[in-house]
């Protein structure tokens, strides 16, 4: 995978809340998760409005209205010659062509408008129309503020701690949080809620693999387009994307899979628990998505009758 120099990247598709001393595209400290193991931390989609939900750190008062401060990450991401070094300005032109994908994308295969949405980058804890949230839970994407929140020393959990060390795990893990989005915006998210409504918590969680998945296939389905997206200014966003791009993103969705996260928090695997799916499944429908390149055709999860809990 290799960017283009000379594609401009537009800070203002992010808000900058790491604060100061947490520009530079420098890794500040390890997240660590909890005692709860690393099961179910991994970029997910939160339940609107329940406070608490992330168990950590309530902050109370001003959920989701901070705006933080670009000044710093745009003159760092203006300079064409180290932009690209820094890690926070690449996930910027990740977000850049992700968005560019889907305003094209989203009339030509669902006949609707794209409504963009903000990457919130922050350091250790966060304030979200979603409730509080601190780093230990993984990006997420919050519906009731459309807005994706990743604190970026996760790629170092990614690395580290759950063997997804490639580059493109990063931009695979946005094109995810962006594929939650889109939901919301097709009504997708809100239909899959009423379905777990007074089910089970087993068929609440085959619900949540469904939507999951889905968000997996539309990241594959970016990844077939992305050397298509164009910066602001028209340029190229990509020059070019290879087969071991693709592996990567592969390999981070099997290292991401319910059963392999349960094994390796040191659990036995149980199906009825899987939120997001299998190694196999995530990897399935990413692949998926990125060989048809059509999010209409070949991304519904919830009409797939392969989908079930445990297979
Ligand atoms: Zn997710």
């Amino acid at each position: 995978m290799e960017l283009n120099e000379n594609a401009d990247i537009d800070t203002s598709q992010v808000e900058d809340q790491r604060g100061s001393g947490g520009g530079g595209g420098g890794f500040g400290g390890l997240p660590i998760p909890g005692g709860g193991g690393l099961v179910g931390i991994i970029i997910t989609v939160v339940l609107a409005l329940v406070g608490g939900y992330f168990g950590v750190n309530q902050l109370g008062g001003d959920s989701g209205s901070s705006t933080g401060d670009n000044t710093n990450i745009t003159q760092e991401c203006a300079d064409k010659t180290t932009a690209r070094t820094k890690l926070d300005c690449r996930n910027v032109l990740y977000v850049n062509s992700i968005q560019a994908f889907w305003t094209e994308a989203e009339p030509e295969y669902f006949g609707k408008q794209y409504q963009p949405a903000k990457t919130v980058l922050f350091s250790n804890r966060v304030s979200t129309g979603c409730g509080a949230a601190d780093s230990g839970v993984g990006p997420f994407y919050c519906p009731a503020d459309d807005r994706v929140y990743i604190d970026l020393t996760f790629y170092q959990v990614l690395a580290k701690q759950l063997g997804a060390p490639g580059e493109f795990a990063q931009p695979y893990v946005l094109a995810h949080e962006y594929g939650h989005h889109i939901q919301d915006l097709l009504g997708t998210e809100a239909k899959m809620r009423a379905a777990q409504k007074g089910g089970s918590e087993a068929e609440q969680n085959l619900q949540s693999v469904k939507l999951e998945l889905q968000a997996d296939c539309y990241a594959g389905v970016w990844a077939h387009h992305a050397t298509e997206t164009k910066s602001k200014s028209g340029q190229p966003i990509f020059k070019s994307l290879t087969d071991s791009d693709i592996q990567e993103g592969l390999d981070t969705a099997k290292q991401i899979g319910d059963d392999t996260l349960q094994k390796q928090s040191g659990g036995t695997v149980n199906p009825a628990e899987f939120t997001h799916g299998t190694s196999a499944d995530r990897q399935k429908w990413f692949k998926a998505g990125f060989d048809s390149g059509d999010p209409a055709k070949s991304c519904d999860t919830f009409a797939d009758g392969s989908v079930v809990q445990g297979d």
